[in-house]
């Protein structure tokens, strides 16, 4: 970083946080996206706009009350309650801080409140868009550099009718995506024959993954289902089952790769999920461990149990996916395909199908997809800049400014 300091003639020490503005927006869903859990209404999360030097770095916090870890353990926010805590208790914590101390950050937040990282997370995703901003270098860089430049994606199918799932998913294949999850967990019968109709529609060479959101109520219960999708050339069953022990005894009686999501949100998760030998595998968002250092290490104590990763998240906006897209470039064991959307405005959609949560988005340019994969961005920052004739048709409510 000195160096960095040094060539762009910024003083980090100077760059402190000045103010923070906090904003609803509510983007137009392409499709419902079903699960087990419910009908999920995605794509009403917060932004933070974090200001420092002049300079603004953006964050998204992708609040879903609906979704948590294990026996609620954890749990989604909601947008006006995050609102608040970022206005009433994180911004506090934090204004006047270095906006380059990014673990500092996060002690300073953790220390004014327990939980809540979702909202951690977009102020500390803001602090990186607005560091990379002063040094000029993308986000990526200050994550310790990419291993690749590109990300393959994970077409995410939700739990929807027969004839539509298929549509969609040869839809999708045809787009490029290379891998199709099923959202599952709901009835067995159903999840298999899905599986079974999926493959037969997209053929051998795709690989098939489902998720079922640890719908399926007993061990028993998804080791026989899983068992029936191997027969179709299943390759990953993704939280069949809530808590460690149960993914254990799945994980042990079936030969495809476990991995866990609900049940890895923190560093200190996966180390448990490695003693307990319950997953092989481990999805790593942005927001489960309060930002993009927390995302680094839960996916470091995976990569020393031998764990490959993926980078998952909540279909974010052009905002929250740019973190996604950087955080999934710098791990070396994001070597899976990645759920993540493919952000654009409405008048210059590169996909019709993969990766399209919704069909507007409140940044100016499109993801860069390029034969199923997402290209990351070499601008400074997260690279995305907000279009405000957008963002005034999108938000909700009104802005709040710290
Ligand atoms: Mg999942």
């Amino acid at each position: 970083m000195a160096v960095a300091t040094e060539l762009s003639g910024i003083d980090l020490d100077a760059l402190r946080i000045e103010g923070i503005e906090v904003l609803v927006v509510r983007l137009p869903q392409r499709r419902p996206h079903p699960t087990v859990t419910g009908p999920r209404r995605l794509g009403e999360y917060v932004l933070v706009k974090l200001h420092a030097g002049g300079l603004v770095g953006l964050g998204e916090a992708t609040v879903l009350k609906e979704w948590g870890g294990d026996f609620g353990r954890y749990y989604g926010e909601y947008p006006a309650t995050t609102v608040t805590l970022i206005e009433q208790v994180l911004a506090p914590a934090i204004i006047g801080l270095r906006v380059a101390d990014f673990d500092s950050l996060l002690s300073a937040m953790n220390a004014a409140a327990k939980g809540y990282p979702y909202a951690k997370a977009s102020l500390e995703i803001a602090a990186h868009d607005l560091v990379g901003k002063a040094v000029g270098l993308p986000v990526y860089q200050l994550l310790g550099g990419a291993v690749r430049r590109s990300v393959p994606l994970a077409h995410s199918l939700g739990i929807l009718p027969d004839s539509v799932l298929l549509e969609e998913a040869v839809a999708a294949v045809e787009e490029g995506a290379r891998t199709l999850k099923l959202k599952v967990g709901f009835d067995p019968d159903r999840d298999v024959a899905a599986v079974a109709a999926v493959r037969a529609a997209v053929g051998e060479d795709i690989t098939l993954t489902v998720d079922a959101n640890r719908g399926w109520k007993t061990p028993n219960t998804a080791i026989r289902a899983i068992r029936r999708m191997e027969e179709h050339g299943l390759a990953i069953a993704e939280q069949p089952v809530q808590g460690l022990h149960d993914l254990a005894a799945v994980a042990r009686a079936v030969t495809v790769d476990v991995m866990a999501d609900e049940s890895a949100w923190t560093a200190e998760d996966v180390l448990e999920i490695a003693r307990c030998d319950a997953a092989s595998l481990i999805s790593i968002y942005t927001t489960k461990a309060a930002g993009l250092e927390g995302a680094r290490r839960a996916a470091a104590v995976a990569d020393a149990a031998g764990f490959a990763c993926n980078v998952n998240g909540s279909h974010e906006t052009g905002v929250g996916n740019a973190a996604n897209l950087h955080l999934a470039c710098a791990l070396r064991n994001c070597t899976l395909a990645c759920v993540l959307p493919v952000n654009a405005p409405a008048d210059r959609q590169p996909t019709e199908i993969v990766g399209r949560a919704y069909v507007d988005d409140i940044v100016v340019d499109p993801f860069e997809f390029v034969e199923g994969a997402l290209v990351v961005s070499e601008r400074p920052g997260l690279g995305v800049e907000l279009d405000p004739e957008k963002l005034a048709k999108y938000q909700v409510g009104s802005t709040v400014v710290v």
